[in-house]
Order: C-alpha cells, then sequence, then structure tokens
C-alpha cells in the first residue's frame, strides 16, 4: 500500500471594498496600474495600515474552522526580489499568525474525517504579471489584495480526500460571504505531496476547487513511477499547467531561511481580545441537521437545500406556510433543475418568494400539473416576473371541470372515426381521443380524469 501524504495551503482572495494596508479599491478588472498609491507601490516612507474588515473576516473563518486565536498576531516582512513585488519584500504573517491548531471536519463518501488546520494567515497578494512573446507587463492593481491562506496538516490521504476537503471549505467560506462560487478563480492552493515517508514536493497555484484532483494525480503518478524505477524523489517545486494536466518543475525548494523573515516595523501588532464577540452565521453542517430535524426531509433533499445558501433561506420561508415535503419536491427537483440549466444561483436568479409560494399553493390544490409547473419555473428563472402572470399568459392552470368535460363532449362529436373504432373493439383508439382532450385544453386537463370521462361517455 502507498502511504500518501497531502496538505494543502489554500489563498482565498478576499473581496473587501479596499486593499490591505492602503484606501486603493480592491478592484483589479480596470484599467491596468491605476487602482495604485505610494503604499502598495512600495514608495519609501509610505505608511501602511491593516484594513480592519480584513482582520474581522479572518476572524470569522477562524472561528468556523475551531482554530485557536493568538492574543496578537504580527505581520513580517518576506524578502524576495521579483518585478511582482517592488518593495523587494511581501507582508505576510510568519510565526504568530491570527490563529492555528484548529480541525475541519469533512465528509468524504458518508464518511465523516477531521482535517487538521496547521494555522490561517493574512498576506498581500504580488502584483499580476501578464507574459508577452518577447517581455513581460506588470499589473499593480492586484498588489495589496487581502488573501487569507489557510494551511492544513498533512492529514489528505487521495486527490479525492483533496478535492473534497476543498470544495466543503469553500462552501463554508460562501456561507461566512468571505467567497463567492461565481468567482472560483479566487481559491488558489499549493500543494504538499509525499508518499512512502518521502521527500515533499510542492505544487504551486492550483485554480479553484475542481483542478486540484487532476493536478495531484498527475504528480501522485509521477511520483510512483520514480519510485518504482528506484529514482529518488527530491524536494523541489512544480508548477500545474491546466492546459496539458501536467506538473512542470519550477525551481528547487526555498527553504525558510531564504526568505529571511523579519518583523514589519511599520505595522503595528493586531490585538484579537474581543475574539469571543465575532458571531459567524449557521454553517452548512449545521444547517443540515436541523433541517432534517425540524422539517424531517431526507437526507439527499436536505443537502441539496444546504447546498445553496440562497435556495435554504427561500425553502425555510416557504416552509412556514406549505407543506415541507412538496416545497422541498419542488425547490430540489424541478428549480434546480432549472436553476442548473440556466447556470444560475438562487440569489442571482432573482426570484420572489410570493412567486414560489403561489405555485405551490396551485401544486397543494392540485390546480396544475407537474408539466406545466416546471414550465412555469422555466419562464420565472429565464425571464423574471410574477407568476401569475405567467401562468395567466401561457394558460397553465388545469382546466376547471367543466372545461374538460366540453372538451371530451366537443372531441366526441369531432372524432366520429375513432370513436367507432373504439366501441367496435378498438380499445387503442381511447389513447388517441385523450390526445385529442389535451390538444382542445392545451394541455391543461389531467390525462387520467379525461380518459375517465371519456370512458363514462362512451359506455
Ligand atoms: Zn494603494
Amino acid at each position: 500500500m502507498t502511504d500518501i501524504k497531502i496538505g494543502l495551503e489554500t489563498h482565498v482572495q478576499l473581496n473587501t471594498n479596499s486593499k490591505l494596508f492602503c484606501s486603493c479599491r480592491n478592484e483589479q478588472n480596470v484599467e491596468p496600474n491605476t487602482n495604485v498609491c505610494p503604499i502598495c507601490l512600495g514608495h519609501p516612507g509610505s505608511k501602511p495600515r491593516a484594513n480592519k474588515e480584513v482582520i474581522n473576516q479572518a476572524f470569522k473563518v477562524c472561528k468556523a474552522l475551531e482554530l485557536d486565536f493568538n492574543e496578537e498576531s504580527v505581520f513580517a516582512r518576506k524578502t524576495y526580489f521579483y518585478p511582482d513585488m517592488s518593495k523587494n519584500y511581501q507582508v505576510t504573517q510568519y510565526d504568530r499568525p491570527v490563529a492555528q491548531n484548529g480541525r475541519f471536519e469533512v465528509k468524504i463518501k458518508d464518511k465523516k474525517k477531521e482535517i487538521g488546520i496547521k494555522r490561517l494567515h493574512i498576506e498581500e497578494d504580488p502584483a499580476r504579471l501578464v507574459h508577452e512573446e518577447n517581455y513581460s507587463k506588470v499589473d499593480y492593481n492586484r498588489a495589496g489584495t487581502p488573501l487569507l491562506e489557510i494551511v492544513t496538516d498533512p492529514d489528505l490521504k487521495s486527490s479525492e480526500e483533496a478535492r473534497t476537503y476543498l470544495q466543503q471549505l469553500a462552501h463554508v467560506l460562501e456561507y461566512l460571504k468571505v467567497y463567492s462560487p461565481v468567482s472560483d478563480y479566487s481559491i488558489k492552493s499549493d500543494a504538499n505531496i509525499s508518499i512512502n515517508g518521502g521527500e515533499r514536493v510542492e505544487i504551486k497555484n492550483i485554480t479553484g476547487t475542481s483542478a486540484i484532483e487532476k493536478a495531484l494525480n498527475y504528480e501522485l503518478s509521477r511520483q510512483k513511477q520514480l519510485t518504482k524505477r528506484n529514482k529518488e524523489v527530491k524536494q523541489h517545486t512544480r508548477r500545474y499547467n491546466p492546459d496539458m494536466g501536467s506538473t512542470i518543475k519550477m525551481r528547487e525548494k526555498e527553504t525558510e531561511e531564504d526568505y529571511g523573515y523579519i518583523v514589519d516595523p511599520d505595522l503595528t501588532t493586531q490585538k484579537s481580545k474581543d475574539v469571543s464577540n465575532v458571531e459567524i452565521p449557521e454553517l452548512p453542517r449545521e444547517k443540515y441537521r436541523r433541517f432534517k430535524k425540524d422539517y424531517e426531509i431526507k437526507d439527499k433533499i436536505a443537502e441539496s437545500l444546504v447546498s445553496d445558501p440562497g435556495l435554504a433561506k427561500a425553502y425555510e420561508k416557504l416552509a412556514q406556510k406549505h407543506d415541507t415535503h412538496i416545497a422541498a419536491t419542488l425547490l430540489t427537483g424541478d428549480l434546480k433543475k432549472v436553476l442548473n440549466y440556466n447556470d444560475v444561483a438562487y440569489s442571482e436568479a432573482k426570484l420572489e418568494i410570493d412567486w414560489l409560494s403561489h405555485l405551490l399553493e396551485l401544486i397543494e390544490e392540485n390546480r396544475i400539473s407537474d408539466r406545466n409547473a416546471e414550465k412555469a419555473l422555466r419562464e420565472i428563472v429565464e425571464n423574471p416576473r410574477p407568476i401569475k402572470e405567467i401562468i395567466e399568459e401561457l394558460g397553465l392552470e388545469k382546466s376547471s371541470d367543466d372545461k374538460v368535460a366540453q372538451a371530451v363532449n366537443k372531441v366526441i362529436k369531432n372524432e366520429e372515426e375513432a370513436v367507432k373504432d373504439y366501441t367496435s373493439g378498438d380499445e387503442g383508439a381511447i389513447n388517441y381521443l385523450v390526445g385529442q382532450v389535451m390538444q382542445v385544453t392545451q394541455g391543461g386537463a389531467d390525462p387520467k380524469k379525461t380518459r375517465e370521462l371519456l370512458l363514462e361517455e362512451l359506455e
């Protein structure tokens, strides 16, 4: 058996209004080098100050991951020379980060597993380098963007576990509102891998939550091949290339001494004495348990509701005045299908609770067919407007029994041939007649009821 050890260092880019140490707008998709100032460009004599909102968001994540807070945390300078860092050092946290020693419970194939969280610290993102054919360009809009770095113990045992951990971590971060799944690129991970107690290889900059599995699979098979041929796996750093699906050697791994960390004398220490006041919302795991208990819904349904925070919130509102099972089935079935098809989360779809409530009323009173309910949902997602209008416009509500009876009589009168076929023993002709009634009522009649009515009339 191969003994695999994987540890992840995940960087989460925060979407605060301003950057980590200056008041520049934290926005990158604007003209290059416009959101810059002497602080984030590192001019001598400029004075950085830590953004309180960043510290606040870091505290929330620490609390959710059950980390031990340090009474005070300290910013440090990590020295290196590269064009993406005009100060020649990156401000990060070294021996006193915000917090350490936490744990995160993940569910891997229906089994619970605890992943140790070594530490969480705050650091600034360097500038962005754009490589052209013969030269490179630097965009300092990104310099000073706040990042949280979450470092696990080497507790992950396979590429699949690493992906599951990352997806469930991202889900918690989404609940804490420090990450939005719409911008998957705002999560980047470095992975450390070793097999059978060998040297550690680091893979840098794996973007998003799904590429991690592919990158690790490639690296694991590369290391296994080397071991098989009795070749040594040396400690070094590699880069993942998603287009080629492989990892490429970057450099021999630097040691921590190479970076010459020193305390940043420009930044004061960050006290965390009022950590007990940090409030965090109910997290996915707790919500899942509560939904199962309070609404008596199945595991998979509860999981599906909780997977989208907006959808979970809508469900709680609807469950107050509707049948909890019917509401859960509609939201996790047809509605989710339509949302997925349109590739939007619930909160992006701009639906109003009243609309869904009205639809549930029609379903509960058996006034709309399943097919037409789905049609109505498709319409409100694709072109949001009051569902009453849609149902009227498209005639989606079931015809009243009167209308169906009228349609039955009309069809019997007009379809003499088929009626004759049926009465002379061709039972299949009834299906054709049902179809005709459905056409006359524009799908509004209930097929089963229509059949019964036809049989009664033709007796
Ligand atoms: Zn700035």
